[in-house]
C-alpha cells in the first residue's frame, strides 16, 4: 500500500516533517531574549531539507531572517515569494551585483572593491546597497581582520549608495564549551564591534552564535542568532545535547525493487566483493545510490531498516541503487529475519518500529558530521513534506 505522500514515479524519497522544523526553530527562538532576532540558515536547499518549505515553516515559528550561500539560492526563495530579510554569507563575482539588487538579497561584504561596486550599481539603480560587514576574528575564512575593521569602514563609508545593515563573524569552536579559542574570537569581536560603535560607524545588527554558540554561549546572542543544523532537528555536537530537545525533520525511504534468494557463493554488485554465504539468504534492492547521497563509503558497512530491524546493506553502493541482505534461515533462528517482497519500505534514515537509523549513526561511519549526509540526501530524490 502506498503512503498518501509517497511519490508516484519513484521507489526512494525523502520525507522532511514540517512540524518537527516548527518545534526545532520555537525551541531555539525560546533561548534568545525577547527583540533578539533569529537568522536561519537554509543555504544547500535548507540543508537538503528544501529551501523554500523549510523558510515559510521557519518564519511561522518565528524567525525573522535568512540566510543563503549563493545568489541562485537567494533568487529562488525571492521568485517563491519569500519577501523577508535574506542575507548572502558570503562575497560573490562583480557580474552578480545586479541580481542582488534586483532581488534584494544582502552580500557579506569585506574588500572595498566589492563594497564599491556594490555602491556604484545600487546608486545607478536608485537603490540602497543593503550589506553585512564580515569580520574574521580567527576563522581564516572570510572577513576583515578586526585590525583592518576602522580604516576598511573609512575607505567605504562615503559612498551614499551602501548602507550597513549587520556586523557579524563566524566562530571555528562555538561548540566546546569552555574554549579559549572561542574566547579569543569572542573577545576580537566585541573589540572591533565596540571600536566601530566609537568611531561613529553604523554596524547594524550585530550577530555572531550560530547553533552551538546560540545554545553554549548565551551571553553572545547579542541583536540576532544565525541558526541553521538545530532548525533541522540535528545536535551540533554532544556538549549541546543535554541542552536542547530537538526532533530530526528528516527520514530518507526506499521500497525494494526486487527480492532474490541466489545460490551460495553468488557475489553482489560491482566487484562482487560480497559473496552469499549461506543458504536462505535474500538479498533485496532499493533504487537508490550514491548520486541520491547515499556515500558509497558506506559500501557493506551500513545498516537499513525493514519490517522494524536492522538488515546489512552488502556489495558496493550503485550510482542509483544498493542491495542488502536478509537472512531467513530458520536454522538461526535467533537472527531469522521475515523475508521481504517486492514493494515492501526500506528505511535509510529514520524510525522504523522501535528501530531508529540516525544521520549521526551514518555520519560516523562515513567519518562526517551530520550536516554533509542530510545535505547529499537532498541532491536528487524527491522531497515530501508529511
Ligand atoms: C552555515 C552557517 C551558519 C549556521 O551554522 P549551524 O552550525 O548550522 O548552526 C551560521 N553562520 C554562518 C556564517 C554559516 O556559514
Amino acid at each position: 500500500m502506498p503512503l498518501s505522500h509517497e511519490p508516484t514515479d519513484r521507489w526512494a524519497w525523502v520525507e522532511i516533517d514540517l512540524n518537527a522544523i516548527r518545534k526545532n526553530t520555537r525551541a531555539i527562538k525560546a533561548l534568545l531574549k525577547r527583540g533578539t532576532k533569529l537568522m536561519c540558515a537554509v543555504k544547500a536547499d535548507g540543508y537538503g531539507h528544501g529551501a523554500i518549505e523549510c523558510t515559510k515553516a521557519m518564519h511561522a515559528s518565528g524567525a525573522d531572517q535568512f540566510a543563503v550561500a549563493t545568489v541562485a539560492e537567494g533568487v529562488e526563495l525571492r521568485e517563491a515569494g519569500i519577501e523577508w530579510p535574506i542575507l548572502l554569507l558570503n562575497q560573490v563575482p562583480m557580474g552578480a551585483i545586479d541580481t542582488l539588487l534586483e532581488y534584494d538579497i544582502m552580500p557579506s561584504v569585506y574588500t572595498s572593491e566589492f563594497a564599491l561596486a556594490y555602491g556604484e550599481s545600487a546608486a545607478a539603480m536608485d537603490k540602497i546597497g543593503k550589506y553585512h560587514l564580515a569580520i574574521d576574528t580567527g576563522m581564516t575564512r572570510i572577513g576583515v581582520l578586526p585590525e583592518d575593521v576602522l580604516e576598511f569602514r573609512h575607505a567605504i563609508d562615503f559612498h551614499r549608495g551602501l548602507k550597513c545593515m549587520g556586523t557579524f563573524t563566524h566562530f571555528a569552536t562555538a561548540d566546546n564549551v569552555q574554549d579559549w579559542d572561542f574566547q579569543l574570537q569572542a573577545r576580537r569581536f566585541d573589540e572591533a564591534v565596540e571600536a566601530l560603535r566609537d568611531a561613529g560607524r553604523e554596524v547594524g545588527l550585530v550577530h555572531c552564535d550560530n547553533t552551538p554558540g546560540t545554545i553554549l554561549h548565551p551571553h553572545h546572542h547579542f541583536d540576532m542568532c544565525r541558526a541553521g543544523i538545530g532548525l533541522y532537528g540535528l545536535q551540533p555536537s554532544e556538549a549541546t545535547a543535554p541542552r536542547i530537545k530537538l526532533v530530526p525533520a528528516m527520514s530518507v525511504r526506499a521500497r525494494v525493487t526486487r527480492a532474490i534468494y541466489p545460490a551460495v557463493g553468488e557475489g553482489v554488485s560491482y566487484g562482487l566483493n560480497y559473496r552469499v554465504p549461506t543458504p536462505h539468504v535474500q538479498i533485496a534492492t532499493i533504487p537508490l545510490g550514491y548520486a541520491d547521497g547515499l556515500s558509497r563509503s558506506l559500501s557493506g558497512r551500513m545498516e537499513v531498516l525493514v519490517h522494524g530491524k536492522r538488515a546489512r546493506q552488502v556489495g558496493n553502493i550503485c550510482m542509483d541503487q544498493c542491495m542488502f541482505a536478509v537472512d531467513t534461515n530458520p536454522v538461526r533462528s535467533y537472527r531469522r529475519a521475515q523475508p521481504v517482497q517486492e514493494g515492501d519500505l526500506v528505511t535509510i534514515i529514520g524510525n522504523d518500529g522501535n528501530e531508529c537509523i540516525t544521520a549521526d549513526e551514518m555520519a560516523q561511519l562515513r567519518g562526517t558530521i551530520n550536516y554533509e549526509v542530510t545535505c547529499n540526501f537532498g541532491m536528487r530524490m524527491e522531497k515530501v513534506y508529511v
